[in-house]
């Protein structure tokens, strides 16, 4: 288990897209825990492989303490209609915050660390949450898809 270093933006590797994983191999497992551990220490709410600078298919999303989702090969398989305009952030990109569109919900259809398909739904933050990191896999941030930043007085 270690904390790896999380990568910024201007950093190619968050530009690139990612490749699937084929096989859970113990380097996969051991990546996982690794972006467990460095998810809590930098308090964030989800991490994208390309994050810590591997380039292969996976995210982590943790909205509530204890509540940690694994997706490998993630895709969301639906989205709903109704869209959210909230506030959102990113590890890679330290102290801009600025309003995104997304779904209000979302399912996501991907593979946990047993090599098991699995779908599993969320609404507000988490789909935001499921958003996000998804598209890192493609190379998109948020930055990308920004209506409005917040201005400093706006930040709590
Ligand atoms: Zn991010």
């Amino acid at each position: 288990m270690a904390v790896l270093n999380i990568v910024k933006e201007g950093d190619p590797t968050l530009r690139k897209v990612c490749r699937p994983v084929t096989e859970i191999t113990p380097r996969i497992l051991t990546l996982l825990d690794d972006m467990k551990d460095t998810l809590h220490r930098a308090n964030g709410v989800g991490l994208a492989a390309p994050q810590v600078g591997v380039l292969r298919r996976i995210v982590l999303v943790e909205c509530e303490e204890g509540d940690l989702i694994e997706l490998i090969n993630p895709e969301i398989i639906e989205r709903s209609d109704e869209i959210q305009e909230e506030v959102e952030g990113c590890l890679s990109i330290p102290n801009r915050w600025g309003i995104t569109r997304r779904p209000a919900r979302v399912t996501v259809r991907a593979m946990d660390r047993t090599g098991k398909t699995f779908t599993v739904s969320g609404e507000d933050l988490k789909a935001r949450a499921f958003c996000h990191e998804i598209d890192h896999l493609d190379g998109i941030l948020f930055t990308d898809r920004t209506i409005r930043y917040l201005d400093p007085d706006e930040i709590g």
